[in-house]
């Protein structure tokens, strides 16, 4: 079997001694790099199929590599970020990062996320239903949405939200791409539209909406929907 290949470029030492043995142990390979220069060096040599990117390196920036390994490559990336980079974050994933984790991140997060972003990219047709548990079950072919077996009506525009969530294939959705997805361009800026939408899926949607275990906010980045099975 092949075992996909994980590149972390990250300065941090302790970081690293971590992420090495919680990685390697598992069914993946890996490279590390401490420095932007080093990474991109090494994501151009192996063509990794997953980066780990921290924000805040050494000599360049990480956005420079994110836009730099984005002009030849779609493969996931997940960035590594300090809890004050928020806005940090939601540029990466705008500028096409897969997601991110939060620091400091325990090994369950993050093996999770990389299951997740190794999953292929946007799912342009979603011909299966996808099943969420607590008997949620969206069936994108048919439109049909049904919680506990009973069909649930949704108005178009929770439907479009729902599935620019689904789409996603688990991962995090950042608000300016759900705005523009859902609402095109006279919804820009404004975040109070999902909010007002996100409470409507969960009502409908949610076995218990005050503790939503499928629709996940991302506290001043956006939305996901959580797939896996026994909660995040
Ligand atoms: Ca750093």
């Amino acid at each position: 079997m092949n075992r996909p290949l994980i590149l972390i470029i990250e300065d941090e030492d302790s970081l690293r001694r971590f992420l090495v043995p919680t990685l390697s142990g598992r069914q993946y390979q890996v490279l590390c790099a401490a420095t932007a220069t080093e990474g991109l060096a090494l994501a151009r040599s192996h063509n990794p199929d997953l980066v780990l990117l921290d924000l805040g390196l050494p000599d360049r920036d990480g956005m420079d590599v994110l836009r730099e390994i984005r002009t030849w490559s779609r493969k996931p990336v997940v960035i590594l970020s300090a809890r004050n980079q928020e806005r940090d974050k939601v540029r990466a994933l705008d500028q096409g990062a897969d997601d991110y984790l939060a620091k400091p991140f325990g090994a369950a997060e993050l093996l999770a996320r990389i299951r997740v972003a190794l999953r292929h990219n946007l799912q342009a047709e979603v011909t299966e239903p996808v099943v969420c548990g607590d008997g949620l079950r969206i069936d994108l072919a048919r439109r049909e949405v049904s919680l506990l077996e009973r069909i649930v009506k949704l108005t178009a525009l929770e439907y479009r939200l729902l599935e620019a969530l689904v789409r996603r294939n688990g991962k995090v959705a950042t608000h300016s791409q759900l705005l523009a997805e859902v609402w095109g361009p006279g919804g820009e800026g404004n975040t109070h539209y999902l909010r007002i939408y996100m409470a409507m899926l969960r009502k409908k949607l949610e076995a218990d909406p005050t503790r939503p275990r499928h629709f996940i906010t991302e506290p001043n980045v956006g939305y996901r929907l959580n797939l896996e099975e026994s909660g995040n």
